[in-house]
């Protein structure tokens, strides 16, 4: 029951990542229904995790006949890399990144981690070895150390505070107090606790990647800026948490970017473009014309495109 629980919870608050703008998903117990529950491949073996190579070989996906989705997606991130998406809204980010985690299973081609396809290993392994940081992360109706803790059921309480602080999430933290008292890690968050700003949720995210130390890394970044005393502090946590992993970032801050070993730039569900920053900027293509158009510190094609 305890498994089924934490299943039910991990899945809603990857889709909450994923899908916030859906608007379907209000706290992180909630069950979402995806369309369709995949299962684990008959004989499913748990996915080892040696290097943390990740390869999208020719992968295609499409939500429906007419809808959009991604086409010959190859990418191979070796160990340790570190991958930024960079696209309008609607390219396929996101869709990248649900493939990854298996949300859905890719159409054609296939997504291996380590030689082992996602697939046909089990879900339970495969999620427990990739760390997610959003903004929409979910909360829980519980407190702010369950929520924490999350990342690593047996952690200790100093391990739950090391990994907050390394968030900069501590200090906020002893500073909470819900509805009915409960104070610091004991106050309770979610729906019917303390409501969390942006920066706050994904810096308690932070802190669950931190302890969960997991060989992969998915971060999907807000697409404007936090209040801006956080910004800089969440960045070199950012930096330390990304440290030594392999990390598939959809990335909106030149920071983060510039961090990157490789960005990729998806335009309509295809890669137009990938080098390094520098060897894009120096193409003067799409991911030249996003950066030239970048304000307050983000690269945001999705606002751009908006605008068009
Ligand atoms: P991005 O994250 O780059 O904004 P997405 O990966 O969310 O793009 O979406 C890629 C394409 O797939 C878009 O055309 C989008 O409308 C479509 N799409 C995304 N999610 C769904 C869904 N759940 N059902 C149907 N179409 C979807
Ligand atoms: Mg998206």
């Amino acid at each position: 029951a305890i498994r089924l629980s934490q299943m039910t919870g991990w899945v809603s608050f990857t889709l909450m990542g994923i899908y916030a703008n859906v608007g379907e998903i209000e706290d992180g117990i909630r069950t979402i229904t995806p369309a369709h529950t995949l299962l684990d491949a008959p004989g499913a073996a748990p996915l080892e995790v040696s290097e943390g190579r990740i390869e999208f070989r020719d992968v295609g996906f499409a939500y429906g006949r007419e809808s959009g989705g991604v086409e010959h997606i190859a990418l191979d991130i070796r160990p340790g890399e570190k991958v930024g998406i960079v696209g309008a809204s609607g390219a396929g980010k996101s869709t990248m990144v649900a493939l990854l985690l298996r949300l859905y299973d890719a159409e054609k081609g296939g997504i291996f981690i380590d030689g082992q396809k996602v697939s046909e290993v089990t879900q339970e392994s495969l999620r427990r070895q990739i760390g997610m940081v959003t903004q929409e992360t979910a909360m829980f109706n519980r407190s702010a150390l369950d929520n924490i803790r999350y990342g690593r059921p047996d952690a200790t309480m100093e391990d739950v505070i090391a990994a907050a602080e390394k968030a900069e999430a501590h200090e906020f933290i002893l500073g909470l107090q819900d509805h009915m008292g409960r104070e610091g890690y004991e106050a309770h968050l979610g729906e019917r606790g303390v409501k969390l700003s942006g920066g706050q949720r994904q810096r308690i995210a932070l802190a669950r990647a931190i302890l969960k130390d997991a060989p992969i890394l998915v971060l999907d970044e807000a697409t404007s800026a936090l209040d801006s005393e956080v910004e800089a502090s969440i960045q070199s946590a950012l930096e330390r948490v990304m440290a030594g992993k392999t990390v598939l970032a959809v990335a909106h801050r030149l920071s983060t970017l510039s961090e990157m070993d490789r960005i990729i730039v998806l335009d309509h569900g295809h890669i137009v473009e990938q080098g390094t920053h520098d060897a894009l900027l120096a193409q003067d293509g799409l991911y030249a014309r996003y950066w030239n158009r970048q304000s307050g510190g983000f690269v945001n094609p999705e606002a751009e495109e908006a605008a068009e």
